[in-house]
């Protein structure tokens, strides 16, 4: 089954995952100190945040499946305690395909509800088929709204934002370190992928945007499911371009403007050099904002 969900991946959801184009056997994983026991964990796919201390470790996100092993060589070298917790930002499966063997491995999976719900089942990923998780792969414990947790002397705070990138995205929150983890909400220095077939939403994903604003100061790291280590500032900039375009494509359709016409009046110009060449291409935003509206 993981053979087939990585294939169907592969091949199906270019953009989604050109991060995963590359050899995962080459793939090295970096880990990066944030502050008070917490670190950014890279690799291919989704970026992880990883919180080690004296109740043992807990990872947000584990990226691709053939990664799994080196994840958790890389989670062992901050502490020699188990790995007990994985909490997924949402579904996809470069932030859920070490769930399987983390699950084996005895950590407890957490996620929200629409997490869970759509890794059981056979999901649409960018117009192809991905198929279900193995059963050891699904979140154990789910929650509607928020959930805490309450571990290596931090209060870790999950929240979960409706219909923004898809329907079972969370925020998470190191009340004491100050990390807050917005999964594919924030896209750094590239334009966001809204996955529409999975509930999201433009107007949600501003709103969610809005909430990680609220979750965060002056000193706060904002790690992005994308892209580098970031802050609240970057964020609200991120935040405010998207609302621009959002509104001048708004704008057109009202006026009655077809997503052709749309698309052909490039409302996103003045940042498509910028952001739009990594990943998401300017005319994939465009109809994600349009059809989302
Ligand atoms: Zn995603």
């Amino acid at each position: 089954m993981r053979s087939i969900r990585l294939a169907a991946l592969a091949v199906t959801a270019i953009p989604l995952l050109a991060f995963a184009q590359q050899d995962l056997s080459k793939v090295e994983i970096k880990t990066t100190a944030l502050r008070d026991g917490t670190h950014m964990l890279t690799g291919a796919g989704g970026n992880m945040v990883a919180s080690a201390g004296s109740d043992g470790v807990f990872i947000i996100d584990d990226q691709f499946a053939p990664l799994a092993g080196k994840i958790r060589a890389a989670v062992a070298k901050l502490s020699n305690k188990p790995l007990r917790f994985v909490v997924n930002t949402h579904w996809h499966g470069d932030h859920t395909g070490g769930n399987e063997d983390m699950g084996k491995a005895g950590a407890v999976i957490v996620a929200h509800d629409n997490v869970r719900k759509r890794m059981s089942v056979g999901q649409l990923l960018r117009g192809s088929m991905v198929a279900p998780a193995a059963a050891a792969a699904l979140p154990v414990v789910t929650f509607a709204s928020n959930l805490s947790l309450h571990l290596n002397g931090d209060s870790v705070r999950v929240h979960h934002v409706a219909n923004a990138h898809t329907d079972g995205d969370a925020l998470v929150k190191f009340e004491r370190a100050n990390v807050l983890h917005m999964g594919d909400v924030y896209f750094n220095g590239l334009y966001p992928f809204i996955d529409a077939e999975s509930g999201g939403s433009i107007d949600g994903l501003l709103a969610a945007v809005d909430s990680g604003l609220a979750l965060s100061d002056a000193t706060t790291i904002v790690v992005p499911g994308h892209g580098p280590a970031s802050n609240r500032a970057e964020l609200a900039a991120y935040g405010a371009m998207l609302k621009g375009h959002r509104d001048r494509i708004s704008a057109l359709k009202a006026d009655g403007k077809s997503l052709a016409e749309v698309i052909a009046a490039k409302p996103t110009a003045s940042t498509d050099e910028a952001l739009g060449k990594a990943f998401i291409k300017p005319h994939q935003l465009v109809t994600s904002i349009y059809e989302t509206l």
